[in-house]
């Protein structure tokens, strides 16, 4: 596996109430952000050899129009070497899904389409404050196949205020009538600082309780294996092994990547480093010919193992025994979570259940001195 490229293009149309990703609600600085990552893209330029996947994510990179996908993608495939068979991954939603648009990304070498459809059920989607519905959902599924895409995945949300196990079902069926070839199911959380966390520390947003989510969780997992889907991440699952989403896996695995963009993050050797946040002020020093860092962190070797078991037992490849540290505790911690059924072991890698997953970000503080 090589470097993967991320691109973050922080623009939405409106603002989404659960969202804490960073993304301005309006396009008027488009222009100016086009100009400043192609700036960030030349300095960048040597750092990597080559890459193995491009994701475009945001925000909602398919605000842009045609002319500055041309322009931001001569950019990227000028300074930037990929392999030949690089996955090239666009985030699109499904309300500007044109024809033109998507046939457009085809042109440019987009060949993977990852779509935030998030439910099929408009009262959901009103209440998520989505500005598609259920049938435009639908409509861009279409247009993406009919374009000749064959690498769709689609976002969808569970857990929301309310939903039934039967209400989300009927959802995830929907999406499998599909066929995607990926499917990322997330548990909505609420985040501080969003008109949902407001709402919620107000009383007025009720999330299903931990019970009914694990239950929800479960259904998603076993439902979508009896689909056929490998669950190969928590919330990711793929119609067979070469349909996992390539760049996603280099997060997990800790393998390098390269972030450009207002917030985006980096990673190479023990190094991890992040954008600033603002527009502005990465257009401002990106003119003045400087990196856009706000800051950086190298981590110890303890860090790195710790991380690498935190990100690796998020998936179902797990990680390496050799990895877990001073042996005789951690063979004592393996045997309980063994026998407890959330972890197995299998050709000298610990690897989470279905179960395990549900607890998995609190499994590698079992194994920590
Ligand atoms: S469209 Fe996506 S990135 Fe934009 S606000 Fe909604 S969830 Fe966040």
């Amino acid at each position: 596996m090589s470097a993967g490229l991320y691109i973050h293009i922080p623009f939405c149309r409106t603002k989404c109430p659960y969202c804490d990703f960073y993304s301005l609600p309006s396009l008027s600085l488009v222009p100016k952000w086009l100009e400043a990552v192609q700036k960030e893209i030349f300095i960048y330029r040597l750092l990597f050899p080559i890459f193995d996947s491009l994701y475009l994510g945001g925000g909602t990179p398919t605000v842009l129009t045609q002319s500055q996908w041309s322009g931001l993608m001569e950019g990227i495939f000028t300074h930037f070497a990929f392999s030949p068979s690089a996955e090239v991954t666009v985030e699109a939603n499904p309300d500007d899904v044109t024809e033109g648009l998507m046939g457009h990304l085809r042109g440019l070498g987009v060949n993977r389409i990852s779509l935030g459809v998030q439910s099929f059920d408009d009262q959901e989607l009103h209440g998520l404050g989505r500005r598609h519905t259920s049938h435009s959902a639908m409509e861009a599924i279409r247009c993406i196949r009919h374009l000749g895409f064959n690498n769709l995945g689609l976002d969808l949300m569970y857990g929301l205020p309310g939903q039934t196990q039967a209400q989300w079902l009927k959802i995830l069926k929907k999406a499998v009538d599909f066929s995607p070839e990926h499917l990322s199911c997330y548990q909505l959380t609420i985040q501080e600082e969003t008109p949902f966390g407001k709402m919620r520390d107000k009383g007025d947003m009720q999330l299903p309780d931990e019970e009914a989510q694990r239950a929800l969780f479960i259904l998603t997992s076993s439902f979508l294996e009896q689909e056929g889907y490998l669950q190969y991440e928590i919330s990711n699952f793929a119609k067979g092994r070469e349909f996992i989403c390539l760049h996603n896996m280099k997060y997990w695995q800790h393998f390098p990547y390269l972030g450009l963009g207002p917030s985006a993050h980096s990673f190479q050797g023990n190094r991890r480093w992040w954008n600033l946040k603002s527009v502005e002020g990465y257009c401002e020093v990106l003119a003045g010919g400087r990196r856009p860092v706000a800051d950086e962190e190298i981590l110890t070797r303890e860090q790195q193992d710790l991380e690498s078991l935190m990100l690796g037992l998020r998936t179902m490849e797990g990680v390496e025994l050799d990895r877990l540290g001073d042996r005789s505790q951690s063979e004592r911690v393996l045997r309980v979570l063994e026998g407890t059924g959330l972890v197995r072991v299998e050709d000298g890698r610990i690897m989470p259940t279905r179960e395990g997953f549900l607890v998995a970000d609190s499994l590698p503080l079992l194994f920590s001195p």
